[in-house]
């Protein structure tokens, strides 16, 4: 279930980096390890990934999870518009 095509750039040369290894800590924290595409630069490098919310709820959630749920979108059928809160701030200073 190895996906490697993960975008993490060299912090040196900016050469896209490889994933060699991912170490799952915990359900939610992994540690990727990387090399540089760049034969001439080759450095490699560790890096965190963690999960900081859910975007869209699971249809078999993990009970003993407790990441906070966040959707990326929410739209409020109540949003004054910016031309009313112009009009109101004029209508303050004129006072
Ligand atoms: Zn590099």
């Amino acid at each position: 279930m190895s996906t490697t095509r993960v975008h993490n750039p060299c912090p040196h040369c900016g050469a896209t980096g490889r994933r060699r290894m991912l170490r799952q800590l915990t359900p939610a924290v992994a540690t990727g390890y990387y090399q540089c595409s760049d034969p001439e630069c080759s450095a490699a490098w560790a890096a965190q990934t963690e999960i900081t919310h859910m975007i869209s709820e699971s249809g078999k959630p993990n009970p003993r999870l407790a990441i906070p749920f966040r959707p990326a979108f929410r739209r409020s059928s109540h949003t004054p518009t910016a031309a009313n809160d112009g009009d109101q701030n004029q209508a303050a200073l004129a006072h």
